[in-house]
């Protein structure tokens, strides 16, 4: 129970209920059924990172039909990859009088002052699919198994290479990208991927020519793909004059098709000089399409539909004095907190079962793979 309905409750019984609702600054309508009166009808601020990507957008939408269908209101936002203005967007919603807040931060450190005043404000706050780090403010996190996803990836390569059941031995060449370094979620992907290619490393099956392996060495400011190309092609130009690489750990479509650009640049893509296996993560339409077309190798598809699930279904938990459901009350320690989260599964997806997952599923429309 959140603390301002733990307080009214407590006083209810002993103060007279106008009394008790002016105090705690709140207007007068709903008497006595303050609390149902509190969530009925509530708005809900959510805050998105981006509508750059794809994904994002289906986010917000999504998550603002739920809570619409649930007869919530809704303030959404999106803000552009730019921490300060999400954090400004966040603080307009607080004043706005939101009841919950759904947040899927850019830079996940950045939200100690905000996230304290939605505390102040005793508003609960769910962190949507990336974690926000360092404050206790964080009630609730939805997000999937962020380290299968890597491991997804990563196992991917290997049973590409054929290294997994030993029909090749290589030395195969891969290069390792990694997402943006003030989302959490990439050293998960990153570790989840390194658990299974790190033994090939060791063992020189796997080779990493630019000698880049740290995660401070490969990680990709705000996803970006023109970062990530550009970095490809300084790859190529430095370390690759006369080998070939075999794979590239790529942790999200966007990333994949700037890794694609400079592959094609640098004359991959023919019959002698084969493009290398690029893994990604998302399941966008131009990554599924690329798949199709023999470019890009897999993605990772994660349905966000049922992460909008998850997310809205505990914000209406939260205002209904009801727990939310959790499956993971262990992994995600934010530096302040363990916090409780429900995490969904990823899936791998490549040419073999794109129809499958992705299309029969209904999460792209066959159309738009046209
Ligand atoms: C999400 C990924 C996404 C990436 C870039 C991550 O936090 O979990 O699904 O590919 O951000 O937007």
């Amino acid at each position: 129970m959140r603390n301002r309905r733990a307080a009214l409750a407590a006083i209810a019984g002993a103060a007279s209920l106008a009394l008790t609702l002016t105090a705690c600054g709140q207007n007068s309508e709903g008497g006595s059924e303050e609390d149902k009166g509190s969530s009925e009808g509530a708005t809900i601020g959510i805050a998105m990172p981006t509508k750059s990507s794809e994904r994002w957008i289906a986010d917000g939408n999504n998550v603002k039909k739920l809570l619409e269908d649930k007869g919530y209101k809704t303030k959404l936002a999106y803000g552009e990859d730019d921490p300060d203005q999400q954090v400004a967007q966040i603080e307009n919603m607080i004043t706005q009088g939101v009841k919950a807040l759904i947040v899927a931060a850019i830079d996940n450190k950045s939200m100690n002052n905000v996230l304290q005043q939605a505390k102040d404000a005793d508003i609960p706050v769910i962190s949507y699919d990336r974690l926000i780090l360092g404050t206790e403010n964080v009630d609730y996190y939805a997000s999937f198994d962020n380290e299968k996803v890597g491991e997804l990836q990563g196992t991917y390569i290997v049973e590409k290479l054929g290294l997994k059941d030993g029909s090749k031995k290589g030395p195969f060449n891969i290069e390792l990208f990694a997402g943006s370094n003030d989302d959490n979620n990439t050293r998960y992907f990153f570790q989840g991927a390194m658990n299974v290619l790190q033994p090939y490393i060791d063992k020189k099956q796997l080779v990493v020519k630019s000698k880049q392996t740290e995660l401070n060495q490969v990680t990709t400011l705000r996803w970006d793909g023109g970062t990530a190309q550009k970095r490809m092609d300084d790859i190529l130009t430095s370390a690759y004059r006369s080998d070939r690489v075999d794979a590239v750990l790529s942790p999200y479509d966007g990333i994949s098709i700037g890794i694609l650009s400079a592959l094609k640049s640098d004359g991959y893509g023919t019959k002698d000089k084969p493009l290398p296996v690029v893994t990604g993560q998302d399941a966008e339409v131009a990554s599924v399409k690329s798949i199709i077309a023999d470019q890009q190798s897999m993605t990772v598809y994660k349905d966000t539909r049922e992460l909008a699930k998850v997310a809205t279904g505990m914000v209406d938990a939260l205002l209904n004095d009801k727990k939310p459901e959790t499956n993971d009350t262990k992994t995600y320690d934010n530096g302040a907190k363990v916090v409780p989260a429900y995490l969904l599964e990823p899936v791998a997806v490549d040419k073999e079962n794109y129809q499958k997952a992705v299309v029969d599923s209904g999460y792209i429309k066959e159309s738009d793979l046209n």
